[in-house]
């Protein structure tokens, strides 16, 4: 602990209490208590790491976990505070005082351990493909004890694949070739190699989202990419880190770490924002692990989002798809990484689509991992206002590039009696190429 708050005192120091990120942070914006910013919680972390705040009170333990870590707060600071990072290690001072409760607790081990969480994530797809999980969120009161499980269900229900024909209002009468699973093969003119890509599969997104892992490999592929499997992966350790268990996250980026480099990949391909912010912070994760700092350095130099490679090789365009697209930035892509124009690239390249960027764009969809079940009622509001604005874009479909936003987003909107599907960019940038016949 001495380590975190050494680590902590460093970085606490460049805060000049100026306030410039008390308009970005939506806990503060919602509930207008200095506590609940970013300033006010730097100031909680440095009151513990001088010693005049216990780490295990109220104080400390409420604002710190009710803040979302959606980073708004760090593009926005004049001085450069690296508030991420000072988020991880005060969670881990909060959780040494006081251990975090069932539910996240429940999380972490069953996304740690792949023994546990297929089985998990495979009853979840039973559930989305019986109908259950859609039956149950109709079924279930919106207030009372199930609320919880109401809008767990509504995000498992969301992960549902979207018809691409249903969302432009038309019938399909052909039979959809569906291309192969693994792989997409380019057409004669096959563009140049630009390098050895590994694709992140994450957890979740191998889980529950599968068809935007192999919508990333077919449209690399289709862009002049090499696609290779990278045996050994797990999840990426963004929860673990998130929740201040940094052991755990370590553990978790190491095995990555040596799976990417046994496969001598040019590039780390995450489609997840969540999993690639967290990669491109393995740095930061073992900056005082003398053995694996640089091989750490070395690893988050080679991930990007899969959209940052698509956007730079074009991409190149395929057939007609008449939607329009309501967008949303993730926080972990746009205020994390500080990407917003690849994955807006990636859209506008496909003839026919239209992309609303919606209001807000760059607020916090109030996903933040399992925030919704641990916050019901300011997830709620932050999320309710992210609906709102994705249903004022009247658009056809909605998208954003991370697949917690995609659930909460899709859970909202179910909620609300809608039907509207949230994809991800790579998913219409698969459908243009498949009717393009890019794919065998
Ligand atoms: S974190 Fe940055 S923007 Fe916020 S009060 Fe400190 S110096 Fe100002
Ligand atoms: S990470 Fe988000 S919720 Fe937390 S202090 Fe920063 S802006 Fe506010």
């Amino acid at each position: 602990m001495a380590q975190a708050y050494e680590a902590q005192r460093e970085r606490l120091l460049p805060c000049v209490h100026c306030g410039f990120c008390l308009p970005a942070c939506p806990t503060y914006n919602r509930l207008g208590d200095e506590a609940d910013s970013p300033r006010g919680r730097l100031h909680l972390m440095g009151a513990v790491v001088e010693g005049r705040l216990d780490p295990a009170s109220d104080a400390f333990q409420t604002h710190i976990d009710r803040c979302l870590g959606c980073r708004a707060c760090e593009p926005v600071c004049p001085s450069g505070v690296e508030y991420g990072a000072l988020l991880e290690l005060a969670r881990a001072t909060a959780t040494e005082a006081r251990p975090p409760g069932v539910l996240t607790r429940g999380l972490l081990a069953l996304m740690g351990r792949p023994l546990l969480r297929k089985p998990f994530l495979l009853s979840g797809r039973i559930l989305r493909a019986t109908g259950l999980a859609a039956l149950a969120t109709r079924v279930i009161p919106s207030r009372g004890p199930l609320a919880s499980v109401r809008l767990a269900l509504a995000m498992l229900d969301a992960t549902r694949p979207w018809s691409p024909e249903a969302a432009e209002g038309r019938r399909t009468s052909e039979s959809r070739a569906v291309p192969r699973r693994d792989r997409a093969l380019s057409p004669g003119d096959a563009p140049p190699n630009r390098g050895r890509v590994g694709v992140m599969l994450g957890c979740v997104q191998a889980g529950l989202y599968s068809r935007v892992n192999e919508a990333t490999v077919r449209t690399l592929e289709a862009n002049g990419y090499e696609v290779v499997t990278v045996a050994g992966q797990d999840c990426c350790g963004a929860l673990h880190a998130h929740a201040g268990r940094l052991d755990g996250a370590r553990a978790l980026a190491e095995n990555n770490i040596v799976a990417f480099e046994r496969a001598g990949v040019d590039f780390i391909a995450a489609n997840a924002a969540g999993c690639g912010a967290a990669m491109k912070d393995y740095d930061v994760l073992f900056e005082a692990d003398a053995a694996m700092s640089a091989r750490a350095a070395a690893s988050s130099e080679r991930v990007r989002d899969v959209t940052e490679l698509l956007a730079s090789a074009g991409p190149r365009p395929g057939a007609e798809v008449r939607l329009s697209v309501a967008y949303d930035h993730p926080c972990h892509l746009l205020h994390a990484q500080g990407v917003s124009g690849p994955p807006i690239s990636v859209l506008e390249a496909v003839p026919g689509v239209e992309v609303r960027v919606i209001v807000d764009a760059d607020e916090c969809c109030g996903g933040a991992g399992i925030y919704g079940l641990t916050h019901p009622d300011l997830g709620a509001r932050i999320g309710g206002d992210k609906v709102a604005a994705v249903r004022a874009a009247s658009a056809q479909v909605a998208c954003t590039a991370n697949p917690g936003c995609m659930m909460q987003i899709g859970a909202g909107l179910r909620l609300e009696g809608s039907s509207q599907a949230v994809v991800h960019p790579v998913e219409v940038l698969d459908e243009s190429y498949r009717r393009a016949g890019f794919y065998h």
